[in-house]
């Protein structure tokens, strides 16, 4: 097992599209770090990166002890002693399971008797004992998946790289792959990096989650801290469904420019000062719905939730998201909209303001 150290970490690609911009990051031994971000935000170019199908235009990226890619090196992905998995599990068909498992160590010239043992060892972790005569066909695609698994993991490398390697997976196999995922790679201290586009599978699995945006990272943080204290705007829309208002600090709080929304110091950071333009993040937990027949919001839907329900209001022509516990509103309620807290980001700013207590 190994650290992953990336130092200003930058791609363009040949077209000139900026892949990745000055990316650190230090992902430690043992570790599991999912990268998220919208679509076209880094994670595949900085997954591949890592893998050295991609060499980085600037900056440094270590694997253990070994630099792997600076301005001179770049030493190819077979021998950076890696795992990968894809979502398509590239399983190749006229193959049986067996064979296709023991594949990496026979390229790796590895002897005979040591292959069928590590194969054994390897296809007994990823629960597929039994099946080294199946022919792969028949196998269901979660089982398919453990193939690959149990490929990236015969080699005994020091990363595991996962490309979405559980999304092509329907519910609740997923679900049951994505604990085994978990367990397993604890259980032998794997350092794994996955990147998966979605929001939940990365909270659930990963020790840090890395946001990705236009190729640049927007913040590192562990799942609940993410989730409670995004970095900017934009990270709480994204990881929290954040609902966003633009507009000023005012002697009284924040005053949205065109819409009623205000808030008041007591609920905001106490250092915002006043006559700043920003950004307001309101974060589903943190609205609270009064029905009111006069109220200025109206529910456009109202969806069960086991933690709460899922209710967008619609506030003066702004979609508000809520989770709502207790009685569930029905859609076409009126509703008074009242903020518990808030998060102001100053314009042009990526610094987290810490809400007052309460
Ligand atoms: P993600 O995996 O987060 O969806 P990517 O890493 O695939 O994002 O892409 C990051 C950016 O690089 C995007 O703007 C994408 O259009 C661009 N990009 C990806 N691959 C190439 C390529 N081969 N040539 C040019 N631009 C690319």
């Amino acid at each position: 097992m190994s650290s992953v150290d990336l130092h200003s970490v930058g791609l363009t690609y040949p077209n000139g599209t900026v892949g990745l911009d000055s990316v650190d990051l230090r992902i430690a031994d043992g570790e599991f770090v999912a990268l998220v971000g919208p679509s076209g935000s880094g994670k595949t170019t900085l997954l591949r990166t890592i893998a050295g199908f991609l060499a980085p235009t600037t900056g440094l990226i270590r694997i253990g002890d070994s630099v792997v890619a600076d301005a001179v090196t770049n030493v190819p992905p077979e021998r950076r002693q890696l795992g990968m998995v894809f979502q398509q599990h590239a399983v190749w068909p006229h193959w049986n399971v067996g064979r296709n498992i023991e594949y990496p160590l026979k390229l790796a010239k590895v002897p005979r008797a040591e292959r069928q043992d590590r194969v054994a060892a390897v296809m007994k972790l990823v629960g597929l004992e039994g099946f080294a005569a199946r022919n792969p066909t028949t196998l269901s695609g979660g089982q398919r998946q453990r193939v690959a698994l149990a490929r990236a993991l015969v080699g005994d490398p020091q990363v595991l790289l996962l490309d979405e390697a559980l999304s092509a997976l329907d519910e609740p196999l997923r679900d049951a792959l994505r604990l085994e995922l978990q367990s397993l790679t604890r259980s032998i201290g794997l350092t794994v990096v996955h990147v998966t586009h979605d929001r939940d599978e990365a909270l659930a699995l990963a020790d840090r989650v890395v946001v990705l945006d236009q190729g640049r990272i927007q913040q590192i943080a562990s799942p609940p801290e993410l989730v409670s204290h995004p970095a900017s705007a934009l990270v709480a829309r994204f990881m929290a469904d954040a609902t966003l208002f633009e507009g000023t600090i005012k002697s009284a709080g924040f005053q949205a420019s065109g819409h009623p929304c205000a808030v008041g110091y007591d609920v905001l950071d106490t250092r915002s000062g006043a006559g700043k333009a920003g950004t307001l993040a309101v974060l589903p937990e943190d609205v609270r719905l009064h029905a009111d027949v006069d109220g200025a919001a109206v529910v456009t839907s109202s969806l069960f939730g086991r933690s709460g329900n899922d209710v967008i209001v619609n506030w003066a022509g702004v979609p508000v998201r809520c989770r709502v516990t207790g009685r569930r509103p029905l859609v076409g309620e009126r509703m008074t909209v009242t903020i518990g807290r808030a998060l102001f980001y100053p314009s042009g700013s990526l610094a987290v303001r810490e809400p007052a207590p309460g």
